[in-house]
């Protein structure tokens, strides 16, 4: 099938070219000439594992092109919208600027028939304004909103948990809801549960998700600040609470909480939402689980500064990660800088190392002094610090390889992805969150 999509970032350009793995044709538009130029060279613009294969795979097959010319969207059957929807300047709502500005574009192009097919997470009602303007055309708007994780995105795209269309009523809806079974054949053919709704379900499927995920991290975060004031242990609490099925052991990591382009920005959308709806009562919680989840950055900087007495200046300190998750290089609200930026602005010398993130992060945080060698980063710390838990210093970092670098043997584990026992049993002051 012919597809366009339209915004080509961490969503858009994973979802074109996964579109194309699977056999259809794909042009993927984006206003931003530099990634599209990358992209048409066959060049990830970002770190996502997989996406560079079948990037290549598919511009090599001539199934997939990239353009910044929205007339070229003419003539695909979907036309899919991935465009971004960050919280607005001045509070916390969506800004829709990017998607009415994509749909603006898109409408002299279509043709009756075709299906526009919203991927972007939006407020709920946004589908059915939209829909006043595409309807006109002939073509039918429906919302599928997208799931993916990144770092899992290429996998997530292709093999997803679930497909979600929110279509208009009667045999538009059902048609067009036929025409998105096709392009997802394969993945449906492999049992992926498909749901069929309306717009504002659709819509509410993602914010509920992430609203869910949110709050499940927030409530493991809340019992870390109670465990911190008992000398209990949240990570024993989250495998024994864990074990019970109804409950889960997934998204029980207590540590310096969540951050990102997506759960902040969504549940901030959701409530802002819900308040102009008159049901802010509704999700008034949601306010809660932002603010613990960002007082565990502030928990994070005491933890440090207590370890120094009281003081972090002109201490060299290392930050083990920059990403805010990972195997991704997405620094979008990313605990892990922040927390480097406020040790950085209680005077100490920060020293930041991620396998991904450094250009990201150099670019937004110039004043930060960034390592690309971990090793070469650990080098005459007086502090250690793990924020992100890639592999590299959750797995690979041995306690005994550490010591041998560093001046001063501080270790706060900001994701509780270390084995404590064994960097104590190397003569390290170890330093969890919510634990002892
Ligand atoms: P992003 O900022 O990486 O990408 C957005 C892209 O849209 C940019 O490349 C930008 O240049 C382009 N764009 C803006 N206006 C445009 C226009 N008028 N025409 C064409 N292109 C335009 O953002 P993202 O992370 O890919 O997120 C996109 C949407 O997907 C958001 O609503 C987000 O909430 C949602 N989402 C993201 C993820 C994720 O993990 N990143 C997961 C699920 C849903």
């Amino acid at each position: 099938m012919r597809i366009s999509v339209i915004g080509c970032g961490y969503l858009g350009a994973v979802h074109a070219a996964s579109m194309a793995s699977i056999g259809h044709e794909v042009v993927g538009v984006d206003v931003d000439g530099r990634k599209i130029a990358s992209l048409s060279k066959g060049e990830a613009p970002f770190f996502e594992p997989g996406l560079q294969e079948i990037l290549t795979e598919g511009i090599q097959s001539g199934r997939l092109r990239f353009t910044t010319d929205m007339a070229e969207a003419r003539g695909a059957k979907v036309h899919f919208i991935g465009v971004g929807t960050p919280q607005v300047k001045d509070g916390y709502a969506a800004d829709l600027t990017y998607v009415n500005a994509a749909i603006d574009g898109l409408l002299p192009h279509l043709a009756a028939g075709d299906i526009v097919a919203g991927k972007s997470t939006v407020p709920v009602g946004t589908a059915a304004t939209l829909a006043e303007r595409v309807t006109p055309t002939g073509a039918t708007l429906v919302w599928n909103p997208e799931f993916l994780r990144e770092g899992w995105a290429v996998k997530d795209t292709i093999d997803p948990d679930r497909l979600v269309a929110g279509v208009p009523d009667g045999e538009e809806g059902d048609r067009a809801a036929d025409v998105l079974r096709e392009v997802y054949h394969p993945s449906i053919a492999k049992s992926t549960p498909f749901i069929v709704t309306d717009y504002a379900t659709a819509e509410l499927v993602k914010v509920a998700a992430n609203a869910f995920l949110a709050t499940k991290i927030s409530f493991i975060n809340a019992m870390a600040e109670i465990a911190e004031v008992t000398g209990a242990d949240v990570t024993t609490l989250a495998d024994a609470i864990g074990h019970d099925a109804r409950i889960g052991r997934r998204f029980l990591g207590a540590g310096i909480g969540f951050g990102g382009g997506c759960l902040p920005k969504d549940i901030r959308a959701f409530a802002a939402r819900a308040e102009e709806l008159g049901r802010g009562e509704s999700v008034a919680f949601l306010r809660e689980v932002d603010a613990i989840n960002l007082r565990r950055r502030d928990r994070a900087v005491d933890i440090v500064v207590d370890a120094f007495g009281g003081s972090v200046f002109k201490k060299n300190i290392t930050v083990l990660g920059a990403a805010f998750k990972p195997h991704s290089d997405d620094i979008r609200d990313s605990p892990a800088l922040d927390v480097a930026v406020r040790l950085h602005g209680l005077g100490a010398w920060v020293t930041i190392t991620d396998p991904a993130a450094i250009e990201n992060a150099r670019r937004i945080h110039p004043q930060l002094n960034y390592v690309e060698d971990r090793d070469e980063a650990l080098r005459g710390a007086d502090a250690v610090i793990v924020v992100t838990e890639w592999d590299e210093y959750r797995r690979e970092l041995s306690p005994e390889h550490a010591r041998e670098l560093v001046t001063g043997k501080i270790i706060v584990d900001g994701r509780n992805c270390l084995n404590a026992a064994a960097w104590r049993g190397a003569g390290w002051e170890y330093h969890g969150m919510g634990r002892p």
